[in-house]
């Protein structure tokens, strides 16, 4: 068999600390369902044990974005209520439905595939109206709201169809006072009485991500939908840190000095010689690269902890592997750099590293490779 060992790196994902997490959202937005976003395999951080885990902590729906993330979901075993939100043309309408998910519809060619697949399983479809309040992505706009609205309701009337939710999704929920927060949070309103009004009667209507669901208690209405929060990131630096709002962070990634030696000053390091050592010195080899998701753009800054001190990226971050400066110090081969984490064990966190790659967060975590073994503790 294949050696699967997390020797060479690992992403530890603290489920103890998103259950944490979940607690603590849930507290702030009492009274509301949690959706647990795990869409792009959780954040990067495993969608079934942290779907698991979160259902564990109190949340009561799961959320995805593609039909293919929710079916592997519920195909894990993983029960109650999934929702995905993002379907192109010929999407596995049919198998959604036969696997109880409930699935977001935002224009009317989305609602004539449901019904049809509806139609041919025998079954009632669970559909959830997305209005585009302001986003500008994916959404059905006012001027398009009444069609959609009669349509599903004509769907409903012939049982192919419940519409169990009216829901939106925010721009600028990471802006404090940003005035776009207050005109979609009017619309939404004005788009949810107006559906409901003809006759929908969801069970739940919703538009909070992360920050809204941090900041703006206003927003939470019958459901929030988390996602970075649980994994303990904050979802804008603007707005604090995850320890401000009672969070941690769940991935820790390190990997093993896969070699350590001593260099002459003057010495070219990496592609393109971006760093030359300023005079003699160790480098260690950090066996993670870009093909591991760490991005390129961190050449030249990317913090690492090596034995308690914090070392950076020397010269270009290649597919495999990076090198830090080492200042002299000799570490055993096998001795662990830590990327990022929690940041209270002197470690840098993913914000740190977001900032340096002129990021955000959400794209760090999110894009640690599938090369990188993942393990829960
Ligand atoms: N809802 C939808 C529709 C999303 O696309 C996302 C993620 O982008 C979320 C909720 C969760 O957002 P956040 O990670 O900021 O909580």
């Amino acid at each position: 068999a294949v050696p699967t060992a997390p020797l060479r790196a690992r992403a530890e994902i603290d489920l103890g600390a998103l259950r944490a997490n979940v607690r603590a959202l849930r507290a702030r937005a009492e009274g509301a369902h949690l959706m647990a976003v795990v869409k792009s395999d959780a954040y990067g951080h495993g969608a079934v044990p942290c779907a698991r885990a979160a259902l564990d902590a109190g949340a009561t729906w799961l959320g995805t974005a593609t039909p293919e993330e929710a079916l592997a979901l519920r195909a894990a075993g993983l029960p109650g209520r999934i929702m995905c939100w993002l379907w192109v043309p010929g999407g596995p309408w049919r198998q959604a439905i036969e696997a109880d998910l409930d699935v977001a519809v935002s224009g009317m060619w989305a609602l004539r595939e449901v019904t049809e697949a509806a139609r041919a399983a025998g079954r009632t479809a669970r559909v959830q109206l997305k209005a585009d309040t302001g986003l500008g992505r994916n959404g059905c706009g006012p001027e398009d709201w009444p069609e959609l609205v009669g349509a599903a309701l004509d769907a409903e009337a012939a049982g192919l169809v419940k519409v169990t939710g009216l829901w939106s999704h925010f721009a600028c929920a990471d802006e404090p006072g940003h005035p776009s927060i207050a005109a979609q949070l009017t619309r939404f309103r004005e788009m949810v009485a107006y559906a409901e009004e003809r006759g929908v009667a969801p069970e739940v209507r919703h538009i909070a991500n992360s920050p809204a669901t941090l900041t703006l208690p206003e927003t939470h209405f019958d459901l929030v939908r988390t996602g970075i929060a649980m994994y303990g990131i904050s979802p804008s630096p603007e707005l604090g840190t995850p320890a401000d709002f009672g969070l941690r962070p769940v991935m820790t990634l390190s990997a093993s000095l896969a070699l350590v030696k001593r260099v002459p000053g003057g010495h070219g390091v990496s592609y393109g010689h971006h760093y030359v050592t300023p005079g003699e010195t160790t480098l260690g080899l950090v066996p993670l690269g870009y093909a591991d998701g760490i991005p390129r753009h961190a050449s030249g800054g990317g913090p690492v902890l090596i034995e308690g001190k914090l070392r950076t990226v020397a010269g270009r971050v290649a597919m495999d592997q990076f090198v830090v400066d080492l200042g002299g110090d000799e570490p055993e081969p096998g001795t662990r750099a830590v990327l990022f984490g929690p940041g209270d064990r002197g470690e840098p966190t993913a914000e740190d590293w977001a900032q340096v790659c002129g990021t955000i967060a959400y794209e760090i975590v999110t894009r640690i490779g599938t090369r990188v073994p993942r393990v829960h503790l």
